[in-house]
């Protein structure tokens, strides 16, 4: 199948595409329990003559399709489209807005999962042409960084047919791609994500009386200002970390001392050197104001997504097919990693891969918005080249 023939049946099918977006874009679901997305999706998938596997994570799945050409070795790639939407009330008038009040899919998975459809129905009908086996990887969960690792937990690598390499996109604003091109980075994309909890103990009491108090919102204010030394005075300056406290809370009246404060925050970064060196460097920072305070502290890090990291020779595969397809000019390098998490990361962990960026930028269809901003929106006509590229890389892939 050439790549010229490919790009015309996906350009063919970009309506078809659209249409199973603007359903997908109407009923968003949010965490792992997804039943709406989850029903959707094995419906058309039926109705394209893929088989479904059994469920991992929740509403996760997985689907593949195999090829018939006969060959010794039968090697798996993966395509991984994210599912999930985020807790967030749509601004739109749309006539394809959010069903689902208080819901919106403000990052563009809904765009991924229809292209991922795209994809099935392309490579279904090409499987006379190709040998091994096209596992598609629906995934619940990833606005909160949880859905790829549990889905991995109850295998859905090691199942049959297992995975040996898996491509993924996110469309949108993210790299700020205009309409048409595509991004790709050969290493680091996007950062570690992990989680802070603090939760500081002093002594309430009377606000007239502050001798008699510990006062956790002044220890708090504390924490979090010393915390901005941690990146500043501690990582090399040369690599990149983000400390961001997001909550704050404490007090209960104007008047009385708080007793306790409870802080959470994200913490970012781009080296597995510098993950490991975060948590020991931020705890320091607590107990030393902590104890020069006279307050106690409970500290909570909890490990989110991993760097992602692209490989290298995968990643040159993606180029070559892509600027065959699209013309060089619209592949373009991400010059920088961005200190956004995506836990596809969890995936590219396990084996080698490319996680690409489509570009959907376009101020005068206004889908130029920030993710997760309720005026999200991605550009439609560009759909074609996600189920495209799918299809091309996963089938280059297979042919070794
Ligand atoms: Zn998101
Ligand atoms: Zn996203």
């Amino acid at each position: 199948m050439n790549s010229d023939e490919i790009k015309k049946k996906a350009q063919e099918i970009n309506q078809e595409i659209v249409e199973w977006r603007r359903y997908l874009h109407q009923h968003p679901e949010t965490g792992f329990d997804l039943p709406v997305t989850e029903t959707y999706l094995k419906e058309r998938l039926q109705e394209l003559g893929v088989e479904i596997k059994k469920n991992y994570g929740g509403s996760g799945f997985a689907a593949v399709i195999q090829g018939e050409q006969e060959s010794p070795e039968k090697k798996t790639i993966a395509i991984r489209t994210d599912m999930d939407a985020l807790n967030l009330q749509e601004s739109s008038s749309r006539d394809y807005a959010s069903q689902h009040d208080g819901k919106m899919h403000g990052c563009g998975h809904d765009a991924h999962m229809a292209m991922a459809l795209g994809a099935a129905g392309l490579l279904q009908e090409y499987r006379s042409s190709f040998s091994g086996q096209v596992k598609f990887i629906f995934q619940p969960a990833e606005e909160i960084g949880e859905g790829a690792e549990a889905m991995l937990k109850e295998g859905v690598f090691t199942d049959e047919p297992e995975v040996d390499a898996i491509i993924g996109t996110h469309i949108g604003s993210i790299w700020s791609l205009p309409s048409g091109q595509v991004g790709y980075r050969k290493g680091p994309l996007m950062a570690a994500a992990d989680k802070i909890n603090i939760r500081i103990r002093g002594k309430g009491g009377h606000g007239a009386k502050p001798q008699e108090t510990v006062d956790a919102l002044v220890v708090g204010a504390e924490v979090v200002s010393s915390l901005q030394n941690v990146v500043s005075r501690r990582i090399d300056p040369l690599d990149s970390a983000v400390v961001s406290i997001g909550e704050f809370r404490a007090g209960s009246a104007f008047n009385i001392i708080a007793e306790e404060a409870e802080l959470s925050g994200t913490v970012r970064s781009l080296s597995s050197e510098t993950r490991e060196q975060l948590p020991e460097f931020i705890e320091d920072v607590i107990e030393g104001v902590c104890l020069e305070m006279g307050a106690d502290y409970e500290f909570e890090y909890t490990y989110g997504p991993p760097v992602l990291e692209n490989d290298a020779d995968f990643t040159e595969l993606f180029i070559e097919t892509a600027g065959k397809m699209l013309g060089e000019e619209n592949v373009v390098e991400i010059s920088q990693p961005t200190m956004g998490g995506e836990d596809m990361a969890f995936f590219l962990q396990e084996v080698p891969g490319t996680f690409f960026g489509l570009g959907s930028v376009n101020p005068e269809k206004g889908t130029d918005a920030p993710h997760h901003n309720p005026e999200f929106d991605v550009d439609e006509d560009v759909f074609w080249i996600g189920a495209a590229l799918f299809t091309a890389v996963a089938l280059k892939w297979l042919a070794g």
